[in-house]
């Protein structure tokens, strides 16, 4: 079961990640735990990954795909793999078809978890946070028992600069320009399938496991 998870932030895909890799017991792959993982165990690619990250430049495409095939040959991939975060590019997205048609392996499904953007706004803005023991609330969907107030220890709550409104926009536009030529690209190779993550968690991962069911 070779899958690659796409959403937006506040789409709630890394909750149907856990759920996904927990079920069908298959590694979450996300392009930060691979580098991490090349670095750590000091391969010619970690290596040169993490001179352009010691930088502070981007990896460059060859280097990220060579770490991709790395780790998709490891044995924990066996019966698969769910990639996230990685493609981020039509680059990457074409790279990592002919590294799958070398490996005699192709992607199942590109799980896209939809949100529509209004509703990630209020999801991402709503986010509060407790300056003095870091708990988080949610206005909505998990607000403390006195508004405003941490309900550990009374402090009053904030918001992140990255969760008001206009930031929370302009990171949601970059992403969506980002996202929607991978979109139109796996949805004319025919792996693409759109969830709707607008509903209760648990209705979601019913709906992608739904799916999932297909090749079990
Ligand atoms: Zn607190």
């Amino acid at each position: 079961m070779n899958l690659i998870l796409m959403g937006l932030p506040g789409a709630g895909k890394g909750t149907q990640a856990e759920k996904i890799v927990e079920k069908y017991q298959i590694p979450h792959i996300s392009t930060g735990d691979m580098f991490r993982l090349a670095i750590k165990e000091g391969t010619e690619l970690g290596k040169k990954a993490k001179g352009f990250m010691d930088q502070g430049e981007l990896v460059p495409d060859e280097v990220t795909i060579g770490i991709v095939r790395e780790r998709l040959s490891k044995a924990d991939c066996a019966k698969g793999f769910l990639l996230d975060g990685f493609p981020r590019t039509i680059a990457q997205a074409e790279a990592l078809e002919n590294l799958l048609t070398d490996m005699n392996q192709t992607i199942d499904y590109v799980l896209h978890v939809d949100v529509p953007k209004d509703q990630l706004v209020e999801r991402l803005t709503g986010r509060r946070i407790c300056p003095t023991c870091g708990a988080t609330y949610h206005v909505v969907y998990n607000p403390p028992k006195q508004e405003g107030i941490c309900d550990r220890d009374g402090s009053a709550l904030m918001q992140r600069d990255d969760d008001k409104p206009a930031t929370v926009t302009k990171r949601l536009e970059v992403n969506l320009e980002q996202t929607e030529p991978m979109l139109d690209f796996y949805q004319d190779k025919g792996y693409l399938v759109t969830i709707n993550g607008a509903k209760d968690i648990n209705q979601v991962f019913e709906d992608i496991d739904d799916k999932l069911g297909d090749l079990a």
